[in-house]
């Protein structure tokens, strides 16, 4: 079957029979897109269903809210040339890709101005900027989506970043094995990792439990047996894991799977995703109920980000 990503709502409203006079559909700036695997595991007319709440374009997101933005986490304050973010110690991140596997409604970069911020002219110079800097010991690569690149073309610049000595630690921010496991890379990738000196990091980004199947279980594990250690991010989402039973088994089936709970993001105040937002004093007691459910290596972090701070700041 292709892993073409659909891209027209049309083709979602038919193959999942909604109707889109009845949803509240409605086209927005920042596109509609999601793969076949995702589409795959949505439950055909459940508007309601968690997944296609996370893809589905509705009218919700014209509304202005004043305290969402285009920028809420910082990104551009914090951008010393294009495609490096540097806001912690020890670590940057990389933009490798301006693309993703699919568009969440709920991103916090669905503005960034990625076409000004990322080629291959970028990266050079990005590079250089981390050779020249021995305090940085990590470099996490994002987007976009990394994964949303080539193999080829994600593994040569993994190979550039491994050639920098004080380099120790590559971690890999990545959507793409989560919602289109049949086309993550998994093979010079994995060969590569088997044998490099780095640190490797995957953190996968899984809102609910309905997201894993058989085919994300197996791509896991070949991530597993190549030498990355696998770490999952979730955005607490209102109507979509805002309460602690679908939390817990989406802890429990992520470490089934091989996968740690590492953050709960409250949402980013991004403009155009205000109806998906809990309120911080819900998202506490959500914390509370995992506290004391589930062992504490099962429990995210449940986290913000404040932008101009040196760390994400625990709730
Ligand atoms: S995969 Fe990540 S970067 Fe891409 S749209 Fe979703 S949240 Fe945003």
């Amino acid at each position: 079957m292709t892993q073409t990503p659909l891209s027209k709502l049309n083709q979602l409203c038919n193959a999942l029979a909604i109707d889109p006079q009845d949803s509240g559909v409605c086209e927005n700036e920042f596109p509609f897109k999601a793969p076949p695997d995702f589409i795959n595991r949505i439950q055909p007319g459940q508007l309601d269903d968690p997944l296609l709440k996370q893809v589905l374009p509705v009218v919700e997101e014209a509304v202005i809210h004043s305290d969402f933005n285009r920028d809420p986490v910082g990104d551009l304050q914090a951008n010393p040339s294009p495609s490096l973010i540097h806001k912690y110690h020890g670590r940057v991140l990389l933009m490798a890709s301006p693309k993703c596997d699919i568009h969440c409604r709920y991103c916090f970069r669905r503005h960034f101005p990625y076409e000004q911020q990322i080629n291959q002219r970028h990266w050079k110079k990005a590079l250089q900027q981390i050779s020249a800097d021995n305090t940085i010991h990590e470099v996490i690569l994002s987007g976009g989506d990394p994964f949303s690149l080539s193999e080829t073309a994600v593994l040569g610049l993994i190979k550039e970043i491994e050639r920098i000595e004080h380099i120790k630690t590559l971690r890999i921010h990545s959507r793409t094995p989560i919602v289109a496991p049949s086309k993550a890379p998994c093979g010079e990738l994995l060969k590569w990792a088997q044998t490099s000196r780095l640190n490797k990091v995957l953190v996968l980004h899984c809102n609910h439990a309905n997201e894993l199947s058989q085919l994300t279980a197996e791509l896991l594990q070949t991530y597993r047996q190549a030498g990355f250690h696998l770490l999952n991010q979730s955005v607490l989402l209102k109507g979509i894991n805002d309460d602690s039973e679908t939390l817990i088994t989406l802890s429990h089936t992520l470490f089934a799977q091989g996968v740690l709970p590492y953050y709960l993001h409250q949402l980013d105040r991004v403009e155009g995703a205000a109806h998906f937002e809990v309120p911080n004093q819900e998202a506490l007691a959500l914390r509370q109920t995992l506290l004391e459910k589930l062992p504490g290596y099962l429990v995210p972090k449940l986290v913000k980000e404040n932008a101009g701070e040196p760390h994400k700041t625990p709730l």
